[in-house]
């Protein structure tokens, strides 16, 4: 007997991938009002129960409140024929229970208690549960396997080694949505309408593959439980009378990863070429988009790509599933599952690993700014002593980032951490964007420790409208107002790939010299750092104004 009906909610509508998730509650027969029935209380040696009887009631959801510290508990859709009243408890944590007509389509119960409580709330046959107990015996009664709510539910990791699994006993939910995340690896599963729940709870679990399970009450009676995992394992999902099991298995597949956890989402696959060249890039594939737009496959020579085959599902809000399938004329596809707007940007790099970056265009109004940390991974640019450039770029990039998503703008970040992108794979990544503006930052390294200030790069270009130069000339005179360093003025770099085959205004910033003494003070320390940032944020907002 199946005691869930799981849908992945993404087969409703791919679009709403990334959106609340809705979920409807049972409609009352036209002219029906359930009844709010007798509330009473109990107490064992673990639990002071509440038990309330209600018929009819559409939905329910629960809420804890602070002075006084007390459980609330609305029904809706149900009459409270008594009107309100109260109940004494005097127990060790319920000091009592208040009922009334909350509105006219709710019944509200609220329990009253003292500080130290842990609570959960479970369906009955006849209505609601409400166990209250003692915060340090609820977190005696978890153990590093099994964290437990009330007398009906529970979230456990069963089974060791290659068989460990993640069962969630939460009721009889009607839906459920897990997707995925990389470093660290996590899946979270969604479930909007759990007949159980109560506080946030922790599993240390430090399994063969399941690392942790985080449990968290979300709205009026959603749960989201994240698991860690110790690689990026395939999942399998099914309901049965334990509860929802989740288990883990190797991905079949090899020399892949999937990366989801900064702006540019991509796969990294190890030691298979795809494209030649770089300005006329080659593809070694053929590509091919389903007519709903949603299913995109890249196929190639098997020959040469150590890789297997398999399958890995995802669930956020760019794709669906990954596939990798071996094909009869010794040919490899991959086959991606997803938003329907998707562009699949394939680049292999001269390391030879291709990355292949998962794209929505920006609408065409010009706004996102790609920010581009200069360097990264292996290429470590201009160095001096502990000052590494590419690690002053991402920090002034980042410090830019949240200025500007303070402020409202689009911004898609190339690189957010220490990770390697071709100077190309940059390029195509912002002209599939269709970003905007195009801002590269970096710091300079000469040979004479004298040389020290700011300049700004640009290609010269013939398009009309605002250009490169234009915007190479705000960003510099920014710094120059804000930092006070030395005028190294505007540079032409018709060399630069970044500036040259970015099809969108693209400036690159030379904030300082690591070279230099009195630069390599300035750029230590933080406030300098930060006062970069914000002279780039305004200047860039400057330039979005003058594009639109
Ligand atoms: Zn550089």
């Amino acid at each position: 007997m199946k005691r869930f009906i799981a849908a992945f909610l993404l087969t409703i509508s791919i679009i709403s991938l990334s959106g609340s998730i809705i979920y409807a509650e049972k409609i009352p027969e036209p002219g029906s009002r359930g009844l709010l029935g007798d509330i009473t209380y109990s107490s064992d040696e673990i639990y002071e129960q509440v038990h309330i009887k209600a018929t009819g009631y559409t939905k329910y959801s629960s809420e804890i409140l602070d002075s006084p510290d007390r459980i609330v508990i609305d029904l809706k859709n149900v009459e409270v024929p008594a009107g309100q009243g109260s109940i004494k408890a005097a127990g060790a944590l319920v000091d009592g229970i208040r009922y009334s007509q909350f509105t006219s389509d709710i019944g509200r119960v609220v329990v009253d208690v003292k500080k130290g409580y842990d609570y959960s709330v479970g369906e009955t046959d006849t209505g609601l549960i409400v166990y209250v107990c003692n915060e340090k015996a609820a977190s005696e009664r978890n153990d590093n396997n099994t964290m437990i709510f009330g007398r009906s539910g529970s979230i456990k990791k069963t089974g060791s080694g290659a068989n460990e699994a993640v069962v969630i006993d939460l009721g009889r939910f009607e839906s459920y949505h897990i997707s995925r995340r990389s470093d660290p690896e996590e899946l979270v599963v969604t479930i909007p309408d759990a007949r159980v729940f109560g506080t946030g709870k922790e599993l240390d679990v430090e399994g063969d593959m399941v690392r942790y399970v985080n449990y968290q009450k979300s709205g009026g009676t959603g749960a989201v439980i994240t698991i860690g995992i110790t690689a990026q394992y395939q999942y399998s999902a099914h309901g049965t009378d334990q509860g929802l099991v989740i288990s883990f298995e190797r991905p079949s597949y090899k020399n892949i990863r999937y990366n989801n956890n900064y702006d540019r989402v991509h796969f990294l696959i190890k030691n298979v070429s795809l494209t030649t060249g770089t300005k006329n890039l080659k593809p070694l594939y053929t590509y091919s988009r389903d007519r709903m737009g949603q299913v995109y496959t890249i196929t190639f020579p098997s020959s040469g790509a150590d890789i297997g085959e398999g399958m890995l599902d995802i669930g956020d809000e760019h794709l669906k599933s990954f596939e990798v399938r071996k094909n009869d004329n010794e040919t490899t596809s991959f086959i991606f599952t997803g938003h329907p707007e998707n562009d699949y940007v394939v680049f292999t790099r001269d390391s030879g690993d291709t990355a292949i970056t998962v794209v929505r265009p920006a609408p065409s109004d010009r706004k996102l700014v790609v920010i581009d940390a200069g360097h990264g991974g292996t290429a470590i640019g201009a160095a001096y002593g502990k000052l590494i450039e590419k690690e002053l770029n991402l920090d002034i990039a980042k410090r830019l980032e949240s200025l500007l998503k303070e402020k409202g703008a689009q911004v898609y970040m190339l690189r957010s951490d220490d990770s390697n992108v071709d100077n190309y794979e940059r390029v195509y990544i912002a002209n599939a964007l269709r970003a905007g503006l195009y801002l590269s930052i970096h710091h300079n390294g000469t040979k004479s420790n004298k040389t020290d200030g700011t300049m700004t790069l640009f290609c010269p270009s013939s398009k009309p409208g605002f250009t490169g130069k234009d915007f190479a000339k705000i960003i510099q005179e920014g710094m120059l107002s804000a930092l006070k360093t030395t005028d190294r003025g505007l540079r032409t770099r018709p060399d630069l790939i970044v500036l040259r085959e970015t099809h969108m205004p693209a400036a690159l910033a030379e904030v300082a010299f690591l070279t230099n003494a009195g630069d390599r003070a300035r750029l230590s320390s933080d406030a300098f750092r930060q006062k970069a940032a914000q002279s780039l944020c305004d200047s860039v907002f400057k330039a979005l104004k003058r594009i639109s």
